[in-house]
């Protein structure tokens, strides 16, 4: 169906973005892959073309076009491609939006030229061991000591965490007996702050280009100079933040589904059993038909949630219901996709086993899908 959210400069920066991933990064992949991390000179040489600021101010180095849809049509190109940025994705849809909403003109001149060069890796640590979807159930604390806090506790899961030169953690810095979501501030931790260690790198079934670290906070003293926005607020910057990273998933998860139906149909048009294509079939027909519908669906939902998110008017229900259907569509088509190439789609050769694996974890990060539809029934009123 006809797409109509990209304008002209979009479009090209779509040939940019293509270009770099087939040259640059589909060649990389199983390399990285085995790795289980991107290299740090990638960020640098995405930073030299402009793909890490888009949205940062130009005195800065960036361009200055605070528009998500930029970020869609990286993430789209990288889908396309068949292999995931994710911790690009999260670094300049998830992360940045905090610096560029939070940062006063201090922090801006102190990391605005790194983030768009890509000199400066970043994460974010709000999972703890003992909480992930109960974010105001955090027990990581930050008191304040004069003109710095004392940092302590523990995050898990960290996206990007190995890498990262600067880690926005969001601990708890007072209790209100009255109201668990007030308290949570964010700092801005940095590598080599005494009592801040990377622990274990976490072994993952899937998404293996991306590393997902153990991270520990021992006294770690972080100047005031290093929290971003006001102390006790952080809650509410996460709630402004997340439809934006709930999107990310979902535009993600539409393009990752609508690549595994490209590869699928090509691959059933080779492959022959009882003497003919797999695709003569009526079974492959209706499934990718079925399939094809879904994403169109799923991507109508995405596309206009896109626009209302570049608009400033994303709710977050309407955050939550494109996350959770799209992530949904995805699931179930790279799920029939593996189904149609038989058993050369559970091995490891064949990308749609990677996709398999990589798409599990859609439906959990950035709020689970019950999370989602706990979101969405509260606007519902029950
Ligand atoms: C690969 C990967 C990368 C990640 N990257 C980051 C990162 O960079 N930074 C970061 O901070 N976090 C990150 N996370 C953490 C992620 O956001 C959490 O895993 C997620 O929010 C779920 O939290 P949890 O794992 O603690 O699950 P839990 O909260 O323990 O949930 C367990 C189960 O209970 C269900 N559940 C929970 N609450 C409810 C409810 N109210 N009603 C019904 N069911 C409920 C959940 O849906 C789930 O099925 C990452 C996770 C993964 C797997």
């Amino acid at each position: 169906m006809r797409r109509d959210i990209y304008t002209p400069d979009h479009e090209a920066f779509r040939r940019l973005a293509r270009d770099f991933i087939d040259k640059e990064v589909v060649p990389n992949y199983p390399a990285w892959e085995k790795a289980g991390q991107m290299p740090r000179e990638i960020f640098e040489r995405l930073g030299a073309l402009g793909l890490l600021g888009t949205a940062i101010p130009e005195e800065f180095g960036g361009a200055g076009l605070p528009d998500y849809r930029y970020n869609a049509v990286l993430q789209e190109e990288a889908q396309r491609a068949l292999v995931t940025l994710g911790t690009v994705r999260t670094q300049i849809d998830v992360i940045l939006p905090y610096f560029l909403e939070y940062a006063n003109a201090e922090q801006r001149q102190r990391w605005f030229p790194g983030l768009a060069t890509g000199q400066l890796l970043t994460a974010v640590a709000m999972t703890e061991p003992g909480t992930g979807s109960d974010l105001a159930g955090m027990r990581s604390t930050a008191v304040r000591d004069g003109d710095e806090y004392i940092l302590n506790g523990a995050k898990t899961f960290i996206t990007g965490g190995l890498l990262a030169d600067l880690v926005v953690v969001v601990a708890r810095s007072s209790t209100d007996p009255d109201n668990r979501r007030a308290g949570l501030t964010l700092l801005v931790v940095e590598d080599g702050m005494p009592g801040f260690d990377k622990g274990r790198v976490l072994e993952k079934m899937g998404c293996k280009v991306q590393d997902t670290v153990e991270l520990s906070f021992d006294n770690v003293r972080v100047p005031v100079a290093n929290r971003l926005g006001e102390e006790g607020a952080a809650f509410g910057y996460l709630g402004h933040n997340l439809p934006q990273e709930r999107m990310t998933v979902a535009v993600g998860s539409v393009a990752q589904a609508r690549a595994a139906l490209t590869a699928t149909i090509e691959y059933v048009k080779e492959r022959k059993a009882f003497g003919t294509p797999v695709a003569s079939f009526q079974n492959t027909k209706f499934e990718l038909a079925a399939m094809s519908t879904e994403i169109e669906a799923a991507q109508a939902m995405a596309d206009n949630a896109v626009l209302e998110l570049v608009d400033g008017r994303l709710s977050g229900p309407d955050a939550a219901r494109v996350k959770l259907f799209a992530t949904e569509v995805q699931a179930r088509t790279v799920d029939r996709c593996l189904q149609l190439f038989g058993g050369y789609g559970y091995m490891m050769e064949y990308p749609i086993a990677r996709l398999y694996t990589d798409a599990r974890v859609a439906r959990i990060y950035a709020g689970t899908s019950e999370v989602m539809k706990v979101i969405i029934a509260k606007s519902l009123g029950v």
